[in-house]
C-alpha cells in the first residue's frame, strides 16, 4: 500500500520538483535575473541630492550636470543652468 503511494504520487512529485528547480536554474542562467538589475537602477536614480544654485532644484548627484567651481563640484539640473551659473560668475 505504502509503496504504491510512493510510486504513484511521491515519485512523480519528486521528479516534478526536481525538473522545476532545474528549469528555474536554467532560466536564471539564460537571462540576467531582474532582481540583479533593480539595485543598479536604484543607484542610478538615487545618489545624494544637491541643490542647483541657479534654479534651486534638488538634483541627484548621479544624474546632475556638474561643473567644478573653485575646486568644488557644483551640481546643476541642466546644462542651461550650468551655463547661467558660469555667466553669472
Ligand atoms: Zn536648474
Amino acid at each position: 500500500m505504502f509503496s504504491a503511494i510512493v510510486r504513484e504520487f511521491l515519485l512523480p512529485l519528486l521528479v516534478f520538483l526536481l525538473l522545476r528547480s532545474l528549469l528555474r536554474s536554467l532560466f536564471a542562467a539564460l537571462r540576467p535575473a531582474p532582481r540583479a538589475a533593480q539595485p543598479q537602477q536604484a543607484v542610478q536614480s538615487g545618489g545624494v541630492l544637491k541643490k542647483d544654485p541657479v534654479c534651486g532644484t534638488y538634483v541627484s548627484t548621479t544624474t546632475a550636470v556638474t561643473r567644478t567651481v573653485d575646486g568644488e563640484l557644483v551640481y546643476f539640473c541642466s546644462r542651461e543652468c550650468a551655463e547661467k551659473f558660469r555667466d553669472a560668475e
